[in-house]
């Protein structure tokens, strides 16, 4: 069965305190509305994840990493071990968000290795997949996806891909205010479904929750969940505010 999921990333905001009070403010109002077929993640930042993770405690919201390390102990400096999250609490974590493959030199080659790490500790997986605006100008969407998804996927098994979210997100509508239209970010969810069925089949494909992300917000995430290759969303700045976060999981 494949699970409708909203999932939100902090990125690099909030202290302790204020992020500790929005997890507050998520729990309360999931308690509220979250439909019961919807999964609610939320990503904080490393250092608020063992605070925030007390208070997701008996809630409805589960815990995610925004990144995890490409080793598994030892002389990494800045760096934080799959272990450490499941030790914490976490239950997923991020990988190979736009932002981390343009500012950090996340490359699909490391990918594989951190997504490799995180099925073995236990950690589900959203990977981050996404063509930027020359790609999309030039027509390459499909190719680009299609690529970051083979390349770290086709190195697993089909039993892995029970553990792993797909979450598309253009890199031209992150942040920018830009949405995908309804009928562009279905078209790219149908290839990514494709691509996965290709090497796992129909049933691994068809069960495959695939995320949207950019720019969602409760206005425009009823249309976006209504394709039928759409089965939620990474969402960023509308993740910030309790009330925006709970009118995109309630737009089912
Ligand atoms: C994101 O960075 O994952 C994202 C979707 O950001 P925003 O919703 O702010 O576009």
């Amino acid at each position: 069965m494949r699970k409708f999921i909203v999932a939100g990333n902090w990125k690099m905001n909030t202290t302790v305190p204020e992020g500790v009070q929005l997890a507050k403010d998520v729990v309360a109002k999931a308690a509220e509305c979250l439909p019961a077929n919807v999964e609610l993640v939320v990503a904080p930042p490393f250092t608020h994840l063992f605070p925030v993770a007390e208070v997701l405690k008996g809630s409805k919201v589960h815990l995610s990493a925004q990144n995890c390390a490409d080793h598994v102990k030892g002389a990494y400096t800045g760096e934080v071990a799959v272990d450490m999250l499941t030790s914490v609490g976490c239950e997923y974590t991020i990988l190979g968000h736009s932002e981390r493959r343009q500012y950090y030199g996340e490359t699909d080659e490391k990918l594989v290795e951190k997504t490799k790490l995180a099925l073995e500790a236990g950690l589900k997986v959203i990977l981050c997949v996404g063509e930027n605006l020359d790609e999309r100008e030039a027509g390459k969407h499909f190719d680009v996806v299609t690529a970051q998804t083979k390349n770290v996927l086709y190195n697993f098994s089909a039993e892995d891909m029970a553990k792993v979210v797909i979450a598309y997100e253009p890199v031209w509508a992150i942040g920018t205010g830009k949405t995908a239209t309804a009928e562009q970010a279905q078209e790219i969810h149908a290839c990514i479904r494709s691509v996965v069925a290709e090497k796992f089949g129909a049933k691994v494909a068809d069960d495959m929750t695939i995320l949207y992300g950019g720019s969602c917000k409760p206005s425009n995430a009823k249309e976006l969940f209504a394709q039928k290759d759409i089965d939620g969303g990474l969402i960023g700045g509308a993740a910030l505010k309790a009330e925006d976060f709970l009118g995109i999981a309630t737009s089912f």
